[in-house]
Parts: structure tokens; C-alpha cells; sequence
């Protein structure tokens, strides 16, 4: 009997690359006003580089996305000679528009249906803020690898989410996009898994997801296939 659903957001919810990019652009439009020099010696792909420079040299803070990003402006800061660098103030011109997510059009409605009878939550290794994006008062609770302290597919945020639930493994879905941090992360838990796949991809190797699909719409079906015990 399945009783809760757990879903990751960026991919899974809506596109995230699209805002990330339309985000780092607008922080660099910043950075040029107020530190030119910044702007000047790094281009927003570079600045993403830089965070993942960061991570490789500092793999206790890998799993936060969003101390990565401020690392890596500091980091900018100093190779161009800023002393004094507001890092909060940049930051929040990132973390606004990344922010600013457009769900895809089947969420809220699929999701409010599968509310009547499942209790949901978000797991996320991103710095997505469901309050700002209006998905809130779909879950019952939201966990992300910041407050966590670890990443999917580390098990510690399954855990913990199964725990929060109060049921047992078995009776929780998880939905996500990525093979391995969704897929293998939660089958290792013990979830059940559904993987979505919106543009087609094939599937990279090792153990499936127990259902693919295409669209959220098409969870509603893997579900009640399971319910009435025909997978
Ligand atoms: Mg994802």
C-alpha cells in the first residue's frame, strides 16, 4: 500500500537550466554595475566553473549549492583585487531569479489530486525555495541537501524523509529525473522508483526505475497499477 510520494524539483517539477542561465546572467549584469572588474575577468559560465572548482577543493561543502555560489564570488572577489565584497547582496540577485521557476502546467493539478490520497514531500539537492515558486502548501514537508548535509543519492535525505513520513520505505514513491541521485538513491532506501523522462533519453545503465514515464500526468496510472496489485 503505497502511502507517500517524495519528488524531486528541478527537472522533475519544471526546467530548471533555462533559469539558472536567465540567473546568472542577471547577477552578471550586477556584478558589472557594482564590481565591473568582477565582471570583466569572468563571464557567467566562468563564474559557474568557478563553484565547481570550489567543490572539487572543498568537497564538505559539495553538497550546498548555495554556499558554492558564494564561495565562488568571494573567490572572484579576491583574483580581482575587491577587498570588501558583498557577497549577500549578489547572491540574492542569483537566488531571486532562480527563483523564479515556471512550473510545467501539470503540476499543481496532478499534484493536488495526489494529495487527496497520498501525503507528499520534496527532496531536492538544489536550493529551489517551494515557498517562493507557490508549490508549498502542496507537501507536507520540503528537505534539500543544505539542511541535510548530504546529497541524493546519499541515502541520509531518504532516510530522513521516511522518517518524517512515519512509514515504511516500502510504502513511499519517489519521482526524479536523475538516474543515479533519484533512481539508485531511492531503490537503495528501499523506495519504490519512477523515473521521468521528458525528452527521451535512454537510460544510462544498472537497475531501472520499477516505471518510466514521460509526463507527472502518467504517475497517476503507474500508481493505480500498483495499487490494484497488476505490475
Ligand atoms: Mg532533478
Amino acid at each position: 500500500m503505497i502511502k507517500a510520494i517524495t519528488f524531486d524539483l528541478d527537472d522533475t517539477l519544471w526546467d530548471i537550466w533555462p533559469v539558472v542561465e536567465r540567473a546568472e546572467r542577471l547577477l552578471h549584469d550586477w556584478l558589472a554595475v557594482h564590481y565591473p572588474r568582477i565582471a570583466a575577468r569572468f563571464t557567467p559560465l566562468e563564474l559557474r566553473e568557478l563553484a565547481d572548482e570550489v567543490s572539487l577543493n572543498w568537497p564538505e561543502i559539495a553538497h550546498d549549492r548555495t554556499q558554492l555560489r558564494k564561495e565562488a564570488l568571494r573567490l572572484a572577489a579576491t583574483r580581482t583585487d575587491y577587498s570588501e565584497f558583498d557577497v549577500e547582496s549578489a547572491f540574492a540577485v542569483f537566488f531571486a531569479t532562480r527563483n523564479a521557476v515556471e512550473p510545467f502546467a501539470e503540476v499543481r493539478p496532478v499534484l493536488e489530486r495526489l494529495t487527496r490520497r497520498y501525503t507528499l514531500a520534496s527532496l531536492s539537492n538544489g536550493n529551489a525555495d517551494v515557498r517562493l515558486i507557490g508549490l508549498d502548501d502542496l507537501f507536507a514537508f520540503s528537505l534539500n541537501a543544505i539542511e541535510v548535509g548530504a546529497a541524493k543519492p546519499e541515502p541520509r535525505m531518504f532516510e530522513l524523509a521516511c522518517h518524517r513520513l512515519a512509514v515504511e520505505p516500502k510504502q513511499i514513491v519517489h519521482v526524479g529525473d536523475d538516474p543515479e541521485h533519484d533512481v539508485l538513491g531511492a531503490a537503495q532506501v528501499g523506495f519504490h522508483t519512477v523515473w521521468i523522462n521528458r525528452d527521451g533519453r535512454p537510460w544510462p545503465g544498472g537497475r531501472r526505475a520499477e516505471a518510466e514515464i514521460s509526463r507527472l500526468t502518467e504517475l497517476e496510472e503507474v500508481l493505480m497499477m500498483w495499487e490494484d496489485g497488476v505490475s
